[in-house]
């Protein structure tokens, strides 16, 4: 401590310590005034403690690999999808399809009346894409949901933009899920993926449709009754699922009618025109533009529906 002399009474005196708050400050600790023995009291930083060791990693059980990491050692970009066609989302070879007449369509599907007017995806449902989104369908790997559903938006953005639709309101429908089947799962796949997708176009997530069975999936029903199967299973969501989307698309807006895996493309099909008949019947005063789009995380090339 420093000794001063008091110049009136001309004994030495203590200067007050200067006022450091939390006391255990390192500038009060490393004061010249402090001495060697409790300097090294101090202790070194804490280093990082490796994943191996970490609790939340052994206790929590957070061995999941990083999606950013998962792709990249299955070589996937998804930020940059492979070539496929606009109108069914098959994968095609490019310049197949023509950028300036993206209606026309590839040679899948040129011929065909399809209920949306685009078609969006991120790639094939096959190897690494294939275990992701059956790692959020049967594992219930929300994070891992929402965080395809965040990549799909930007993909589907890129694509607003190139077809000059940027400035209209994105309006997402999810494909609905029984109620039994949410419960028996966990989860509600495509719902977790709306909303990651809402979370990063700053998009409503809409729920105007309801599912009406769930004793079987599609790939349970036979190729040829899958349509009359998804059109049976499907419904118009109930009050007010249907009222807020006619209220949403009245000043125009995009909507955009969202699946995890397109197979035979019945139940987005059945989806897509409950949606166009919904609006229809709800808009009394009709709607300035209303464009169907549809989008799922992975295709199912034809030929390979199983
Ligand atoms: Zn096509």
């Amino acid at each position: 401590m420093e000794q001063r002399i008091d110049t009136q009474s001309g004994e030495e005196t203590s200067a007050p310590a200067p006022f450091v708050w939390p006391p255990c400050q390192p500038a009060q600790v490393a004061n010249e005034d402090i001495g060697r023995s409790q300097t090294a009291r101090i202790k070194p930083s804490v280093p990082a403690i490796p994943d191996s060791e970490n609790p939340l990693t052994c206790w929590l059980g957070q061995t999941r690999e990083p999606l950013r990491q998962r792709l990249a050692r299955a070589g996937l970009d998804l930020t940059q999808p492979a070539p496929y066609c606009p109108r069914c989302g098959v994968s095609i070879s490019p310049g197949e399809v023509a950028e300036d007449d993206p209606d026309s369509g590839c040679h899948h599907c040129h011929q065909q009346n399809l209920p949306w007017d685009r078609f969006v995806r991120l790639g094939e449902y096959e190897d690494e894409l294939r275990r992701v989104v059956l790692d959020i369908k049967f594992g219930g790997w929300r994070e891992l949901g929402t965080e395809m559903g965040q990549l799909a938006a930007r993909h589907l953005a890129n694509r607003l933009r190139l077809a000059g639709l940027s400035h209209l309101p994105v309006i997402l429908v999810p494909i609905p899920m029984h109620f039994v089947r949410r419960m028996t799962r966990g989860i509600d796949h495509t719902a977790v993926i709306c909303r990651g997708m809402a979370r990063e176009l700053q998009a409503s997530v809409i729920p105007a449709l309801r599912s009406r069975a769930w004793r079987h999936t599609q790939l349970d029903v036979a190729a040829s009754r899958r349509e009359a199967h998804a059109r049976a299973s499907l419904a118009p969501g109930r009050w007010p699922g249907s009222s807020r989307l006619a209220v949403a698309v009245r000043n125009g807006g995009v909507v955009v009618v969202v699946d995890d895996v397109k197979t035979t493309g019945s139940t987005l099909a059945a989806a897509a025109r409950i949606v166009r008949k919904t609006v229809r019947r709800e808009t009394s005063r009709g709607y300035q533009t209303l464009m169907i789009w549809g989008l799922s995380l992975a295709v199912t090339q034809p030929g390979r529906e199983g």
